[in-house]
């Protein structure tokens, strides 16, 4: 009796013991599948994110559904805030289409929306932003997001025909960057492409404006289109004299409805060059160190675009279909339909020391150079000395 007692006690204890295991085996299997997915979910995401991206067939807007949840931050964004321009560029892949610009209120109010969901630059452009009220409402814009949004960066992309000196007084102490953009130095090519207005030059004027950025403490930039006209061009002197802090090259980029097909108001196709004479116009300038190359792929999704009603313009399929305006649906909502690829963004070096203050700039640079332009050569001086020849000239 004594003995079966015992045996029975010993099973019951053995029994517990094994429940205490499986329930112990089974919360850490629990334990294990949980932190296997937890630590695994980023690259998940991110490799699902990746064939979106990438998959074929995919449908417009399939990609805004599965980053839904994901907002992307607008760190730098292009506010295209009038489609008017002065000059006539056949491959203009942002054409007159309306003349509408935002009241400067609902442009402040826009601004303000962006910045308060995580921007850092902002950069405007056009058409030709200094069109608009004789560049008073791009000035207000300007002072608005340096001195009241406290943004990072500010910058312009302009041709610079209609700067004016007055201009760099009011504003020049607001704004890090003006990029002006310069296909040729040659003047004859620069009429050919559609950039010049009858007796003013358009080399003569970037020389002007260099000189102004120096003097009123703006960090210059040069923006050139590669394109059947230029691309055999050797831009080396005339880049290195005149020492912009980043020389942007681009292809030159069919945009359809823009610059390509029945309803542009562009027809580009005869401007446009291959990967290989784009490839070898970098291989030219290799020399030039501030040279960002930006290839037709690396130039496609990687900018956020804002147009004149404030949509985002998404180029994903070769055209640049809006999204709604921030102005009535928010930047959240809007950005979704954005198109933008955030990882082209930061390969093609998107964001970059940007502001003035960190560029840390020698404003008391002053360089002698030797500058050659076509059919002519002569010694200038950026200071001011006028040394020799025709081409010589003030620029202070
Ligand atoms: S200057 Fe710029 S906006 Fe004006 S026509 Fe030329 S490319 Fe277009």
């Amino acid at each position: 009796m004594w003995i079966l007692e015992s045996t029975a006690s010993a099973g019951r204890l053995l029994s517990a013991f094994r429940w205490s295991l499986d329930s112990l085996y089974s919360n850490l299997a629990s334990l294990l599948c949980w932190l296997r997915a937890t630590l695994s979910f980023p690259a998940a995401w991110k490799a699902q994110k990746q064939q979106v991206r990438e998959g074929p067939g995919e449908t417009p807007g399939q990609e805004e559904e599965e980053d839904s949840d994901v907002p992307t931050t607008p760190m730098s964004v292009n506010y295209h805030f009038t489609r008017q321009c002065n000059y006539r560029c056949g491959f203009c892949f942002h054409t007159a289409k309306t003349s509408f610009v935002l009241p400067l209120e609902e442009a402040k109010r826009g601004l303000l929306l962006l910045k308060e969901a995580g921007m850092e630059k902002i950069n405007f452009s056009g058409g030709e932003p200094f069109i608009h009220d004789r560049g008073r409402y791009l000035g207000e814009l300007v002072r608005f997001c340096k001195a009241e949004l406290r943004l990072q960066s500010v910058s312009i992309v302009s041709n610079g025909s209609l700067i004016r000196e007055r201009w760099f007084k009011d504003y020049g102490e607001y704004l890090d960057i003006l990029a002006i953009s310069c296909d040729s130095f040659d003047e004859q090519v620069n009429v050919l492409i559609g950039r010049g207005q009858g007796r003013k030059n358009h080399v003569d004027n970037l020389q002007k404006l260099r000189a102004w950025c120096r003097d009123y403490r703006v960090a210059f930039k040069i923006n050139s289109v590669i394109n059947r006209f230029n691309v055999q061009e050797d831009m080396n002197e005339q880049i290195k004299a005149l020492n912009p802090v980043r020389w942007k090259v681009f292809q030159c980029l069919l945009i359809e409805g823009e610059n390509s097909g029945a309803d542009a108001l562009r027809e580009a196709a005869r401007f446009v060059i291959s990967d290989e004479e784009f490839e070898g116009f970098l291989e030219r300038h290799k020399g030039v160190s501030c040279l960002v190359p930006e290839s037709n792929q690396k130039m496609k999704d990687s900018y956020l675009i804002l147009d004149e009603y404030m949509r985002f313009l998404n180029c994903r399929n070769g055209r640049k279909d809006p999204s709604k305006s921030i102005l009535d649906v928010g930047v959240r909502e809007a950005i979704k339909f954005s198109g933008f690829d955030e990882k082209m963004f930061l390969k093609r070096g998107g964001k970059y020391v940007w502001s003035k203050a960190d560029l840390k700039l020698d404003w008391g640079f002053q360089l002698c150079n030797r500058i050659q332009v076509q059919n002519r050569s002569d010694v200038i001086c950026l200071n001011g000395l006028a040394l020799s020849g025709a081409w010589s000239r003030d620029f202070g």
